[in-house]
């Protein structure tokens, strides 16, 4: 994050500790410790919800989600659990998987399965559990399986981590929950889990996973034994091992509840302060997790609110049945209805955005009386929103990709951004057109048809095309069909979560923005030979510039709110000229690339629409509408 935002706080140490914040610059252990120790929460608070806001805009995600813990009977007995017995004991349950899809909700978009480590269950048990869940239900995405009971299967079924997950994906894993974590230190270890697998296996297990395709998340629990320090260690445990494969989703802060557990705490149960404090220190030291979780069950409704202006950018879910925080006595009712969600978001400010495992967005619920501006998530965009800070409240940003934007466009439930060019000539009759956009003259290198074939030789064959945009597309049809005279081409959408893709039954395959860059510095993508720009196919065949996208507002947006975008976006666009490079630098780290690279990226692009690219949008659009006519 680079931000010329200034903040006054009381405590000068968060002054230091905001200018490191605002210059991209990582916090150290010091810094974490400072952050606990200073009483000026606010000044904390406002720190995070910056950095919470530079990665996901105004949008708080929750998710139609059900638990289930099939069995509470555990071979272990970890001195802070509260939830699990011996095979015997009078509350001892087992759910068999008819049970469980008996009270699966088909409307839900995402199962959340944990338990105990069972004694007696067979290997296939689990992977029935999983195969069936799909089968039956098969928008219901599964997440299950903390690290420790991959790691206990391992073992117990003479399996490798590898196998054990390789197995369970294959029948439909597909994300798995950050338990089991606790707190990274082995004193702590010791003292209440010693009999559970420490950071290095759980580590471990996560690794691997990553590697396979399967994200997941992480969790800390924290106001039992722990030391503050020992909190911090953890954080930038996490962040290590993010650096290596970024594969965890989100960082979820676990408040301990103490129910009979006999552990003593200092406080019984965590303070709203040190709740809220948790959620902001998590979001600051965790600067390459993308998402920061207020788990309502433990925190309360009321804690979960405004730890969305403290950081925190997801609910969880609906929560249809949970079982083991409500063992230990949490306060939070059993179901928190979707609308109470949707409300508690609101009063926060905020914009509630309903997701998928994986967060891509799946509605989007807006306020009476607020704008809503798409915020588009690729690097060549960071010019536009550096210093986007509309004047009004009102006017609020929402991270979504191109073909997204266009879908709740058409929904009425956003209203500006840069709208693909595709989506903007279909809306039309509803949108006002900018002179903004998103323009090339010449490579784009990051619009990239791979391919195992020649252009001419594509006739007949099957291209998996993006899932992110139709302007991109249409540029693919238009060139195959009319620049190179191909037919009959097969086109099937890609997954909007890269790691979801299989690219090997594609004899071609079209990729765009960040993943297309990704990839790119990866070495390219598998085995395909050919990469074409198709940009630069363009240009060399109409002599003349591409546009992808154009900044466009909604007829019937309040004048204040038009101004207030267009002044925030004029503003943006004038500050990060010059400074694109060291504006991008983060956001190019991640995506691997040099200084070099990127300067060499976002100089192709040009963000102002001038003759020419008016001129090159109705020659595109006229050969896009001669294709559909023909
Ligand atoms: S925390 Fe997990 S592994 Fe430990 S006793 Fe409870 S259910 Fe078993």
């Amino acid at each position: 994050m680079l931000s010329s935002k200034l903040l006054r706080f009381r405590d000068p140490q968060l002054a230091a500790i905001w200018e490191k914040v605002r210059h991209g610059e990582r916090l150290s252990k010091d810094d974490g410790l400072a952050l606990y120790a200073t009483h000026d929460v606010i000044g904390l608070g406002r720190m995070a919800n910056e950095v919470s806001r530079a990665k996901s805009g105004d949008s708080v995600y929750f998710v139609l989600n059900q638990k289930f813990e099939p069995t509470n009977i555990c071979v272990l007995s970890c001195k802070f659990c509260d939830f699990a017995v011996k095979k015997g004991a009078p509350e001892a349950y087992e759910q068999s998987i008819e049970e469980m899809l008996s009270m699966l909700n088909p409307n839900i978009r995402e199962v959340h399965i944990t338990m105990g480590l069972h004694p007696d269950w067979e290997w296939q048990y689990y992977v029935d559990m999983v195969r069936r869940i799909k089968e039956n239900f098969p928008l219901i995405d599964v997440k299950a399986f903390t690290a420790v009971e991959i790691d206990f299967f391992a073992k117990k079924f003479k399996k490798t981590h590898e196998e054990v997950l390789s197995e369970l994906k294959a029948v439909g894993l597909k994300t798995m929950p950050g338990g089991g974590a606790e707190v990274f230190s082995e004193r702590v270890r010791k003292l209440i889990f010693n009999q559970k697998i420490g950071a290095k296996t759980w580590f471990e297990v996560h690794r691997k996973a990553h590697r396979l395709g399967i994200q997941s998340n992480v969790t800390m629990l924290y106001g039992h034994v722990e030391t503050i320090e020992e909190r911090i260690e953890h954080m930038m445990k996490v962040r290590d091992v993010q650096d290596e494969t970024g594969g965890f989703l989100t960082f979820i802060p676990l408040a301990f509840q103490p129910g009979d557990t006999g552990i003593k705490t200092r406080n019984n149960f965590t303070s709203a302060i040190d709740d809220l404090k948790t959620i902001a220190i998590s979001r600051l030291m965790l600067d390459n997790v993308p998402h920061i979780k207020a788990y309502w069950v433990m925190l309360t409704a009321e804690v979960a609110a405004v730890a969305l202006n403290f950081g925190a950018d997801d609910m969880d879910g609906t929560v249809g049945y949970e079982r083991i925080a409500h063992d230990a006595g949490a306060t939070s009712p059993m179901q928190l209805q979707k609308e109470k969600i949707i409300s508690i978001i609101h009063e926060a400010g905020k914009i509630p955005v309903e997701r998928d495992v994986w967060y891509n967005p799946l509605h989007i619920y807006t306020a009476e009386g607020t704008t809503v501006v798409s915020k588009m998530p690729y690097l060549n965009s960071v010019p536009f929103y550096a210093e986007f800070e509309p004047s009004s409240g009102d006017v609020k940003v929402a991270p979504l990709v191109p073909h997204v934007f266009g879908e709740f466009a058409k929904e009425g439930k956003v209203d500006a951004g840069p709208m693909s060019l595709m989506d903007y000539a279909e809306q039309q009759d509803e949108f006002d057109m900018l002179d903004y956009g998103v323009a090339v003259n010449g490579k784009a290198y990051s619009v990239l048809l791979y391919s195992h074939y020649e252009w001419s030789k594509l006739s007949g064959k099957r291209i998996g095309i993006t899932g992110e945009t139709s302007t991109s597309v249409n540029l693919l049809r238009v060139l195959l069909e009319k620049k190179y005279g191909v037919k009959d081409v097969k086109f099937e959408r890609l997954h909007l979560t890269s790691s979801q893709n299989d690219y090997t039954h594609f004899d071609a395959v079209l990729l765009i923005g960040d993943e297309a860059l990704r990839r790119h510095k990866l070495g390219g993508l598998g085995t395909f030979l050919n990469v074409y720009d198709l940009a630069e196919e363009w240009h060399a065949w109409k002599k003349m510039p591409f546009v992808f996208a154009v900044w466009a507002v909604r007829k019937t947006v309040a004048g204040d709110h038009r101004e207030a975008i267009v002044e925030a976006l004029e503003h943006s666009l004038a500050f990060t000229k010059g400074k694109e490079v060291e504006l991008g630098r983060d956001h190019a780290k991640r995506l691997g690339m040099t200084r070099e690279e990127l300067g060499t990226y976002i100089s192709a692009f040009t963000y102002t629409l001038g003759s020419a690219e008016k001129e090159a949008i109705d020659t595109f659009l006229g050969e896009v509408y001669n294709i559909v006519t023909m």
